[in-house]
């Protein structure tokens, strides 16, 4: 593949890396003291800016508004709006919001993309999705209890849900339950927008992540649905189809994820250098002298680049292949650059010492939130045994093994 980046996109990569620079990073300490819905009306202005730069929603198509960027252009730019935890939510590009606009423009009818995809690319709502159970393993959804059953011209949804994120002043949720229950086991769900102030969507709580419940877009909800009740017009995509419309939100949404944590990783390396450099270890000597910390970063810098160039060969093959294709690189990419970032925050988290685990720098922020990119979409688990029966199962038709 030709890793050459297009004048087009340097030229945007710039104006994004200066506008993080400028406007986005000075909002970190705001940011850091955990007070996101003080935060909100300035990145709404924010927005107003990136809108007017012609920089919003670069992953939409541009006749929603957005930039229509290819997937590949798309994972560059999540990589440059990760250095900083706003930089994605800012350019209209945050998850969850951004896979269920994918998904909207696939399989939403004329009305649904009326209602809820056009204000949802234009930044007026947010959404959320809906999948895993309290009860249930996430890891293996198709246990999912979560019922639908039709009564008249309605679902009745009825299920125990968590981890819904952002569902906190979401306007509606893209909810996974089982409609077809004598259907084969990838056959069974569906997915139904259920709209937000629906009576029987009961927001229990955000739920305390990391010492940290939140609120707005940056929450994780535990939300009970009880005899909630929807047109069955609300039915996203064909009944049964669920399985498959969450594995085609999920595939891409692998390359924006991995190439944000590239991005984390970015900025982590950025700021062990700074100090490095500059804290003091002994008379005429700072921490950069020390053979130790050299090698931290030598072996970052490896692992960063390993991770960027897997993420992006895979971000080509999903384009130039389809993602079927590409579907051990993606596994391979999940749980090998999740590590990577997990490690790489985690030295700069040490290079910083007592100083690291305050809010005072970025990085505690980014050791608390991102520990998770082990868990969602996929657990490293899952993944890695997906890997390697495939990698066996070839090994063994080709010794004759099997
Ligand atoms: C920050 C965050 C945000 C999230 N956002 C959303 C969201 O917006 N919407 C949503 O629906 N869900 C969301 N999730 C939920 C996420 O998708 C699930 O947590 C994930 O799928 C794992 O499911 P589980 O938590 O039920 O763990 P379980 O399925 O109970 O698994 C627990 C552990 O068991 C091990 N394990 C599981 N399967 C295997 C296996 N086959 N082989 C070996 N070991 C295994 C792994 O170590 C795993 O971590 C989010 C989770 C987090 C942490």
């Amino acid at each position: 593949m030709d890793f050459a980046v297009s004048e087009k996109m340097q030229t945007i990569l710039e104006l994004i890396n200066e506008f993080v620079d400028k406007e986005l990073i000075p909002l970190e300490p705001a940011f850091l003291q955990g007070q996101w819905d003080d935060l909100v009306p300035i990145l709404l202005e924010k927005r107003e800016m990136v809108k007017k730069m012609e920089l919003w929603a670069p992953l939409h198509p541009t006749e929603y508004g957005g930039m229509g960027l290819d997937l590949v252009e798309y994972g560059l730019v999540c990589e440059a709006l990760a250095r900083t935890p706003t930089g994605v939510y800012v350019f209209g590009c945050q998850a969850p919001d951004a896979g269920n606009i994918e998904i909207l423009i696939k399989y939403g009818t004329p009305e649904q993309k009326e209602k809820y995809l056009k204000p949802l690319i234009a930044g007026e709502i947010r959404s959320c999705f809906s999948m895993t159970e309290v009860d249930m393993p996430g890891s293996n959804p198709v246990m999912l209890e979560s019922s639908a059953v039709k009564d008249g011209e309605d679902y009745l949804i009825n299920g125990h849900k968590w981890y819904t994120s952002s569902a906190d002043g979401a306007a509606f949720a893209i909810v996974m339950a089982v409609t077809n229950p004598e259907a084969p086991p990838h056959q069974r769900a569906s997915m139904i927008i259920v709209p937000a102030g629906t009576p029987g969507f009961n927001l229990v709580r955000n739920i305390p992540v990391m010492g940290h419940a939140g609120s707005g877009w940056h929450s994780h909800a535990e939300i009970l649905y009880q005899n909630c009740r929807v047109p069955q017009a609300n039915l996203l995509g064909p009944e049964g189809l669920g399985f498959v419309i969450a594995q085609e939100r999920l595939g891409p949404g692998r390359i924006h994820h991995c190439m944000r944590w590239i991005g984390i990783c970015n900025r982590s390396m950025e700021l062990i250098c700074q100090r490095a450099l500059t804290r003091p270890i002994a008379e005429g000597r700072c921490l950069a002298d020390k053979q130790i910390i050299q090698a931290w970063i030598a072996e970052s810098a490896a692992e960063v680049r390993a991770a960027r160039l897997m993420v992006l060969n895979c971000a080509w093959r999903i384009e130039t292949q389809g993602q079927k294709e590409a579907r051990q690189d993606i596994s391979l990419i999940k749980f090998y650059t999740a590590g990577v970032m997990q490690r790489v925050v985690d030295r700069a988290l040490q290079v910083y010492g007592g100083l690291g685990m305050t809010d005072d720098t970025v990085i505690a922020s980014f050791y608390r939130f991102e520990r998770a990119s082990r868990i969602y979409d996929g657990v490293d688990e899952v993944h890695k045994v997906s890997v390697a029966k495939r990698i066996l199962k070839e090994y063994a038709v080709e010794h004759r093994l099997a």
